[in-house]
């Protein structure tokens, strides 16, 4: 850098605005330009020479150190400082400092700029700075004198009320009203508007469109110097959007997407609203709880969409048939519940639970299928069974866990006495977990006999558990029971083994046993199943032929893939399939053509009437007709008398088992009966 260069760019930077000063190492000034002479008001003769402190504000001190110690090592330093003018006043500035060194590197001394931080702005600038600020806000605002008319808006309130300034201004607010409020809330607006207090809160709009919106609002107002209100200004917003996000997380928090019905957690809200309003004036009301039944089976059957829409459409059916005041809500997959929150007497709600059951009556026609479901309806009525809405849910639950145990559609009020039977259930099952460890389970037999000549051609292994106080207690009672907690699996392992073991005694003790079948739930039936079969098989060393499955329609509803892989092993193993209870499903003759199945059992609620209920009888020939094309081998279950047999055997049954011929019996009975050759009476 030659000196005539210095020369150069001091004289640049001499006539810069921005005020700059050079210093030497110790801190004294050496140069002094325009715009430092016009911050400081001090001219270059009165401050070159002078030390920098001259310059400190008295406030300085805060962070701010010995020059020496804010030196960059490399660079530039940057800082806020309080500096003081010749006038005494003081001021904040920002300060960049930096190191100058000379050709050799060494340090020839500091060049300071300094630009002042403006604390207030001229009453002009002011003015305009918030004029913008007033006009670019993304919230409307609306300043109106004292007679509420409007004298300013934005253009945040256009883009929201749809109104140009000229055709708001001059108006009153009453442009903007959209009538959803009464007068007292507008009182209390105005009164603000008055210079009562700042207001705040939400108030409904209308656009110029027409259309109300929701707005958050404050409202304050300007004073002049007599402190008289002159003007009032409103900050709002539109808050539509975010009413409407509510909403869409209220309905997706509170109502069932399918249906648009309140979900449980929302029923339980509006219940406890009622219960408590019924508390109050002594209201009695009633809480039903819908079992649709065979859901599952439509869902298994036709798939999900269809299920769908079924539960659509009865959602529709249930709320036509409802009073307003009713809540109806679907709390879970194929369960609504109801609240009738103010019924005269508990007759009536007897008669509601009919209303809806005969709504189910017609049927559903959903893309040209037509389907039939019933339900079964459990109520609990307020105040006798509690007046809580969960005990009422519980007790709904318990009478309708009663109706579903019976098998029957229909509805049930609670009684106590239900209550003290479903806690036996609760005990009977951890009970049962304890008798598949003690050894209270055991299997009795059922032969099977040819319709062609008598004779035993099959038996049927039925579990029975002998209960050490209850005595023998039913299968058809706590089988459903072992199904829904999963023991099913323990006691279906059992059975296996347990029959395998049998065959082998009779065996052995040279019986000439014929086929025997065994009850395979569905829950049983997994892809390990032909594995787990194989095995007991192995360990007893038998043949898969002495062995017959007996399966129920509800599993080849599930209809999958899977089922039919599981089935072609078990089949190609040498098992031989059944389908049990056949009729009660929904599955169809055709459908069945799917599955390997040999035998099918004719459902003992069809062979009941017969021969004079017209009905079964028509569809026992129905069942036989078609089972033949099949080439299916039908066994009639559960005949009980000889008018049934002759029946049946003139249609083409080829077995049948039943109480005519013999129930299940212990296994050295049924090989006695074997081994006698005790044939059926045919005639
Ligand atoms: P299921 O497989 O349909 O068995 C036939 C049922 O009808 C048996 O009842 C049998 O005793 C009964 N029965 C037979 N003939 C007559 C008759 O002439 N009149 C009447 N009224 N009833 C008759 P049980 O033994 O009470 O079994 C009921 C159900 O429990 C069985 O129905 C079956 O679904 C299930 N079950 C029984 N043992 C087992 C088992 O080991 N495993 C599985 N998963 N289920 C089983
Ligand atoms: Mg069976
Ligand atoms: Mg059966």
């Amino acid at each position: 850098m030659t000196d005539a260069f210095r020369q150069h760019a001091w004289r640049i930077l001499e006539q810069l605005k921005v005020p700059i000063m050079t210093l030497d190492m110790m801190g004294y000034l050496t140069s002094w330009n325009q715009g430092a002479e016009q911050l400081f008001g001090y001219t270059p003769q009165e401050a070159i020479g002078q030390h920098v402190l001259f310059l400190y504000a008295d406030e300085a001190g805060d962070g701010e150190t010995q020059l020496a110690e804010i030196l960059p090592e490399q660079g530039d330093a940057v800082m806020e400082v309080w500096r003081r003018k010749k006038s005494g006043e003081n001021f904040k500035a920002v300060l960049t400092i930096s190191l100058l060194r000379d050709d050799e590197q060494q340090p020839l001394g500091l060049v300071a700029q300094l630009s002042e931080v403006t604390q207030t702005l001229a009453p002009l600038d002011r003015q305009r700075l918030h004029a913008s600020i007033i006009e670019d806000s993304d919230q409307g605002i609306l300043i109106t004198d004292i007679h509420e008319r409007i004298v300013s808006v934005n253009a945040a309130f256009t883009s929201i009320t749809g109104y140009l300034p000229h055709e708001a201004v001059g108006q009153t607010t009453d442009l903007l009203r959209s009538g959803v409020h009464d007068a007292d809330f507008r009182g209390r607006v105005l009164a603000a508007m008055q210079g009562s207090g700042p207001w705040q809160g939400e108030i409904v709009g209308k656009r110029k469109s027409g259309e109300l919106f929701p707005q958050s609002v404050s409202i304050s107002v300007v004073r002049n110097e007599a402190g008289l209100v002159t003007h009032a200004f409103s900050i709002f917003s539109d808050i539509s959007v975010l009413r409407e996000t509510e909403a869409r997380m209220q309905r997706l928090t509170n109502f069932d997407s399918l249906t648009g019905l309140p979900n449980r957690a929302h029923f339980h809200q509006l219940v406890d609203q009622g219960l408590a309003a019924a508390r109050r004036n002594e209201g009695c009301g009633a809480i039903l709880t819908i079992d649709l039944r065979r859901f599952d089976t439509v869902n298994e059957t036709f798939g999900h969409e269809i299920g769908d829409e079924l539960l659509r459409q009865v959602a529709k059916r249930f709320r036509q048939t409802l009073r307003d005041e009713d809540v109806l809500a679907r709390t879970a997959a194929d369960e609504f519940v109801v609240a009738l929150l103010s019924v005269q007497k508990r007759e009536h709600s007897g008669i509601v639970a009919q209303k809806l059951l005969a709504t189910l009556k017609p049927g559903f026609v959903i893309e040209s299928i037509v389907l039939h479901v019933g339900a079964s309806i459990g109520i609990s009525v307020f105040p006798e069974d509690g007046m809580d809405t969960i005990t009422l849910l519980q007790f709904a639950d318990v009478a309708v866990k009663r109706l579903k145990a019976e098998g029957e559609s229909g509805y049930l009020l609670y009684s106590p006495e239900m209550n003290q039977r479903a806690k036996e259930r609760w005990q009977l099952e951890g009970e049962l977990r304890q008798a598949l460890a003690a050894e209270q389970l055991l299997l009795h037999f059922q032969p099977k006999v040819s319709l062609r000549n008598g004779r035993i051609v099959g038996a049927e292994a039925l579990i029975r558990w002998m209960h050490p106080e209850k005595g023998m207690i039913s299968p058809a009672f706590f089988i459903p029971m072992a199904e829904e907690t999963g023991l099913i699996l323990d006691i279906g392992d059992w059975v296996l083994e347990e029959t395998c073991r049998q065959i082998r005694r009779w065996k052995l003790a040279g019986t000439d046993m014929p086929v025997v079948s065994v009850n395979i739930s569905a829950r049983q039936f997994d892809q390990l199943l032909p594995v787990r079969i194989g095995a007991a098989l192995d360990r007893h060393g038998l043949p898969a032929a002495c062995l017959q499955l007996e399966i129920t329609e509800s599993l080849l509803v599930r209809g999958t893939d899977g089922v039919v892989q599981i089935m072609n092993d078990l089949v190609a193993m040498g098992l031989v399939l059944s389908m049990d209870d056949f009729g009660t499903g929904y599955s169809s003759l055709a459908y069945l053509k799917r599955f390997p199945i040999t035998a099918l059992k004719i459902d003992r609620s069809f062979v009941v009437g017969i021969p004079g209920d017209d009905n079964d009888c028509a569809i026992a020939r129905a069942i036989v007709t078609m089972a033949q094309q099949l080439r299916q081998e039908i066994v009639a279950e559960g005949v009980e008398t000889k008018a049934q047999m002759h029946f049946l055997r003139a249609l083409g049954c080829d077995q049948m088992q039943g109480f005519l011929f013999s129930p299940a019996v212990a296994a050295d009975e049924l090989a006695r009966m074997v081994r006698e050759d005790v044939r059926l009476n045919l005639d």
